[in-house]
């Protein structure tokens, strides 16, 4: 008889967005005054750039043509040369050096945050930032690095708070076990702080000291407008020796049904003897044979001159909005974060109002759909997220009816 994997049994079935989900149809079919104006989920709106779409149609051309179809990619990193040395490039242009094969091309940072794991061993103590994209803990947990949820917490990970106190960036544990996979997210989703050189120079020390690894999703980085604030962790020193860098064009290029991210991994980590990086490459040969030609080609164009241009135009428009909610939402006498180097604002629920409560009254009274903190981890309660990739006009609707609550 086949034995599955029990881990998967002690997940709490996706909670979140399926609850959320319930009780917006439950509302829904009550007839709401207003049409609904969904401010939850983190997906993108504006329609890709020009200069991608051309390079898309004239690659699909070429596959179409004997001469110059393509079949499965051979080339290193399951990646093709002009969309490695972009990357390389685009590198090169925010002052990191990476070697173009140190980067692996992907269908997507939820792929390979979900994956790397699979270079690890299964003892390893893991921690992660309270509130947390939710990715990091279930993946862990199926892999039987979680040990079982207590309804709140699961009980072999380390949760590291992240609070208004400490500005919603992790403090270095005191005492108790030692993380061996760190995973940060900066800029950060859902509280939308973006980390400072500085404080990520504390667990890059804190990693290189004790032989562990920093998983970093800086699946945002394009939304950083605060000079200063690193767009990579290899631009801190001594994180090529303990950090593996997660980056994506979903959110950077509108590319969240296109598909197309990229992971590094610098030669210099070596764990256990191995080259992380060596690692990684023997795995992803293995189980993973690659982007499709056209997806790379659309995604090298995001990175010409040209390209960044346009992209940066949606870019800007969703940090608009995120400027909306927050000033809309501090007028209206809430405490807000975020929205400045990131799509999300991380609102502070009025009166001490539980999470799913203040979800609940601007979802009814609002017609506004938001997603609450305590969705998050234990330390998002008490908080709801807003995102800022809706419509511009529906947003300024969204905060308009928001202020008319909680007048
Ligand atoms: N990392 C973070 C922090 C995210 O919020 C998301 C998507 O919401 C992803 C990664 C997923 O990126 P991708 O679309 O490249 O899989």
């Amino acid at each position: 008889m086949v034995k599955i994997n029990e881990n998967f049994l002690k997940l709490p079935g996706g909670y979140l967005f399926p609850e959320i989900g319930r009780r917006v149809r439950a509302f829904s079919a009550e007839q709401p005054p207003m049409p609904l104006i969904r401010l939850g989920i983190g997906d993108v709106t504006q329609p890709l750039a020009p200069v991608v779409i051309a390079a898309m149609e004239r690659a699909v051309e070429e596959m179409g043509r004997k001469e110059t179809f393509r079949g499965y990619c051979e080339e290193t990193c399951c990646a093709y040369d002009f969309l490695r040395f972009a990357i390389q490039r685009s590198y090169k242009e925010q002052g990191v050096d990476i070697a173009d094969d140190e980067i692996f091309v992907s269908d997507g940072a939820k792929t390979d945050c979900g994956s790397i794991g699979d270079i690890f061993g299964l003892d390893n103590v893991v921690a992660v930032c309270d509130p947390v994209y939710p990715v990091y803990v279930d993946t862990n947990a199926m892999a039987g690095r979680a040990g079982s949820y207590d309804g709140e917490r699961w009980t072999d990970l380390v949760y590291l708070p992240c609070t208004a106190e400490n500005g919603f960036f992790p403090d270095l544990p005191e005492g108790g076990k030692v993380p061996d996979l760190i995973y940060i997210c900066s800029p950060n989703n859902p509280t939308g702080g973006a980390a400072t050189r500085e404080q990520l120079k504390t667990w890059v020390d804190y990693a290189n000291a004790h032989g562990s690894v920093i998983l970093y999703d800086s699946a945002y980085e394009a939304f950083i407008t605060q000079p200063g604030i690193p767009h990579s962790i290899f631009e801190v020193e001594g994180a090529k020796t303990c950090a593996i860098e997660f980056r994506s064009f979903s959110k950077t290029a509108g590319f969240t049904g296109v598909r197309c991210a990229y992971t590094v991994i610098p030669k210099e980590l070596e764990r256990g003897g191995a080259r992380l990086r060596d690692l990684w490459n023997r795995r992803q040969g293995s189980k993973f044979n690659g982007v499709p030609y056209v997806v790379q080609r659309a995604a090298e164009a995001v990175l010409t001159p040209e390209g960044q241009e346009q992209t940066k135009e949606a870019v800007a428009y969703y940090l608009n909005n995120a400027k909306v909610i927050k000033e809309g939402l501090s007028a209206a006498g809430l405490t807000v974060y975020g929205g400045e180097n990131a799509p999300y604002i991380w609102a502070q629920t009025p009166g001490g109002m539980g999470s799913w409560d203040f979800f609940d009254l601007l979802l009814k009274k609002a017609c506004v759909v938001t997603t609450p903190g305590a969705g998050f981890g234990p330390s998002g309660e008490g908080y709801v997220r807003l995102t800022a990739f809706g419509d511009a006009e529906e947003t300024r609707s969204a905060v308009e009816r928001i202020q008319s609550v909680l007048k």
